[in-house]
C-alpha cells in the first residue's frame, strides 16, 4: 500500500506544502503533522493584529472543511520524535508510527532563549497563538512592558503596545535597533517613530540579571541601572528547529541543509521554510537561511513540486516586511551583499535604498513608507534583481525614471 506523503509542522510552509501536493492532482496519502493544537495558522498577525484587536483570533490558512474536502489527514497536538530512515517511517509522540514514501520537514523556528535560568512567568516569548495569547492579556493602559531586543517582534510588539495604552521599554544589546539586514538609514525612521509614540529605546545594553519578585520583573543592565516591569517579553532572534533532523542522521548547517531542489542529505526527506539553510541561486549559490512569510510559503509549494519529482531549483528573491505603527518597511534581496546604495524618494516622505554590488549589480532593495507606498516599487526591484540586472544608479535614484523602463531595458 501506498503510504504517500507525510508533512512534520503544521505551519505556513508545512500548510502550503499540503494543499500544493493535492493542487498537484496527488492522490496518495497526504499526511500533516503539528504538535500545535490548532489548524495550521499565519504567524504574522500575532505581532500586530492579534495584539491590537479586541478578541484575538487565529487566522488559519486552512479550515477543517477544506482539509477534509481535499483528503488531507491533519493530526494535531502531536509531536513527530524520531525518523527511522531505514523504515522510512516517524514515530510520534503518541506512541504511532507513521510510514512515509517522501517526508517534508517544515519544523520553522523557535525564539532563542536568553542564557539566564528561572525568569519566571512575567518573562515571555513570542511564537505561538497561545504565547500571543498570553502577552495579550497583559497589554493594557498603566501596564509597564520591557521588551528584550530592538528586532522585529521587540519593536511590532512594542507599536502595538503602545496603541493599547501600555508604557515600553526597548532594550536593544547593538548598538542600534534593526542592526541585521535593515540599513541604517531606515532603522533610523522606524527609531524615531517609536519615540515620537513614547517608546524608550536603550541601545547598546547587554542584561545583567533579571529578578521576577512574583509582582514586577526587575531588569538589571551591564551597563548600570535597572528597568522595572509588569511584563518582559524577550525577542532575541530566532533558531531553527533542527533536533529531529539532527537525531535521523541528516546534515545540519545553520539550519536542515538542502540543495537548491530542498532535499535534504537523505533523497526522499526535503526540508523547507525557517528551519533549512539552501542555495540562493541569485547570490551564486550563497547558502542562507530565511525567516520570512513568503519564503516559508513558496519553500513549502515548491518541496511538494520536487516531491513529486518536478526537479525544479529554488529561484526566488528573498522578500519581508514589517508593519509599525502606519509604517510599512519591505526589504527585496540581500543588503548585506551590496557595496554602494543609490537612494530614490517617492511621495510623502517614502523611500527606497538600492543596494549596488562592487560590479554595478541591483542586489537588494529597501523601502519604507506609510502603508504600500513602497510596494510597487520594491516588487519591481526584486524583478530587476532577480534578472541580474546592472541598471545605472542615476535612473534609479531619478524620481522622474520609471523603474518598469528599467525593467525593459
Ligand atoms: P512555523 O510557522 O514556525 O511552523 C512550524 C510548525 O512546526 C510549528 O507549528 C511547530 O510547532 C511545528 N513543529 C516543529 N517541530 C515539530 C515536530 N517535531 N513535530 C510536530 N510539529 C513540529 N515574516 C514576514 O515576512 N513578515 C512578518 O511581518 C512576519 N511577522 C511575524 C510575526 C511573528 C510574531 C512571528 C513569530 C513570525 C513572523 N514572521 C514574519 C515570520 C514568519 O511567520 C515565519 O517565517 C513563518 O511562519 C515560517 O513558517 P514555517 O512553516 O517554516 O515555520
Ligand atoms: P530578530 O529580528 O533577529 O531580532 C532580535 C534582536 O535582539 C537582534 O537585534 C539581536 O541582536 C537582539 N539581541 C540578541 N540578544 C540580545 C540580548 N541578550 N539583549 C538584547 N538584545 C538582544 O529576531 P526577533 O525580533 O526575535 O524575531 C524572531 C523571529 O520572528 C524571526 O524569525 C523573525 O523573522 C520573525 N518575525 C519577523 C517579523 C517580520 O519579518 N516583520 C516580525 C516579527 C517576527 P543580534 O543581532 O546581535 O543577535
Amino acid at each position: 500500500m501506498q503510504a504517500g506523503m507525510v508533512i512534520i509542522g503544521a505551519g505556513e510552509c508545512g500548510g502550503r506544502a499540503a494543499l500544493t501536493l493535492r493542487d498537484l492532482s496527488f492522490d496518495g496519502p497526504v499526511t500533516l503533522i503539528g504538535d500545535e493544537p490548532h489548524l495550521p495558522y499565519e504567524r504574522p498577525p500575532l505581532s500586530k493584529e492579534a495584539m491590537t484587536g479586541d478578541a484575538p483570533a487565529i487566522k488559519a490558512i486552512v479550515s477543517d472543511e477544506l482539509l477534509a474536502e481535499r483528503s488531507i489527514k491533519h493530526i494535531h497536538s502531536v509531536q513527530a520524535v524520531a525518523i527511522d530512515r531505514a523504515a522510512h517511517s516517524v514515530r510520534l509522540s503518541d506512541g504511532s508510527t507513521m510510514p512515509y514514501d517522501k517526508l517534508l520537514l517544515a519544523t520553522g523556528s523557535t525564539p532563542r532563549r536568553l542564557p539566564m535560568q528561572g525568569l519566571g512567568p512575567r518573562c515571555v516569548y513570542l511564537r505561538t497563538f497561545n504565547d500571543a495569547l498570553a502577552i495579550r492579556a497583559h497589554l493594557k493602559a498603566g501596564n509597564r512592558t520591557a521588551i528584550i531586543g530592538g528586532g522585529f517582534i521587540g519593536l511590532e510588539l512594542a507599536a502595538a503596545a503602545r496603541r493599547l495604552g501600555a508604557s515600553v521599554t526597548v532594550i536593544e544589546a547593538q548598538p542600534r535597533i534593526l542592526m541585521r539586514g535593515v540599513p541604517a538609514e531606515i532603522a533610523g525612521i522606524i527609531h524615531q517613530a517609536h519615540e515620537a509614540e513614547g517608546v524608550k529605546i536603550l541601545t547598546g545594553q547587554a542584561i545583567a540579571a533579571i529578578a521576577d519578585d512574583g509582582t514586577d520583573v526587575r531588569i538589571t543592565l551591564a551597563g548600570g541601572g535597572d528597568i522595572v516591569a509588569d511584563l518582559a517579553v524577550i525577542g532575541i532572534g530566532a533558531v531553527p528547529v533542527t533536533a529531529l533532523a539532527a537525531e535521523g542522521g541528516l546534515t545540519i548547517d545553520n539550519g536542515i541543509a538542502v540543495d537548491a531542489e530542498l532535499r535534504t542529505s537523505d533523497p526522499d526527506i526535503f526540508a523547507a521554510g525557517d528551519c533549512c539553510s539552501f542555495p540562493l541561486a541569485v547570490y551564486g549559490g550563497r547558502r542562507v537561511r530565511l525567516e520570512a512569510w513568503r519564503n516559508a510559503q513558496e519553500q513549502g509549494a515548491l518541496a511538494a513540486r520536487n516531491m513529486l519529482g518536478a526537479g525544479e531549483a529554488h529561484a526566488a528573491v528573498p522578500w519581508f516586511w514589517s508593519d509599525q505603527y502606519g509604517l510599512t518597511l519591505q526589504i527585496s534581496g540581500l543588503s548585506d551583499e551590496g557595496r554602494s546604495t543609490v537612494r530614490r524618494d517617492l511621495d510623502d516622505g517614502a523611500f527606497i535604498l538600492f543596494h549596488l554590488a562592487q560590479d554595478g549589480r541591483l542586489v537588494a532593495a529597501s523601502g519604507i513608507g506609510r502603508g504600500n507606498a513602497v510596494a510597487r516599487d520594491i516588487r519591481l526591484a526584486e524583478m530587476l534583481i532577480a534578472r541580474r540586472a546592472k541598471p545605472a544608479p542615476e535612473a534609479l535614484g531619478s524620481q522622474t525614471v520609471k523603474l518598469k523602463s528599467l525593467l525593459a531595458a
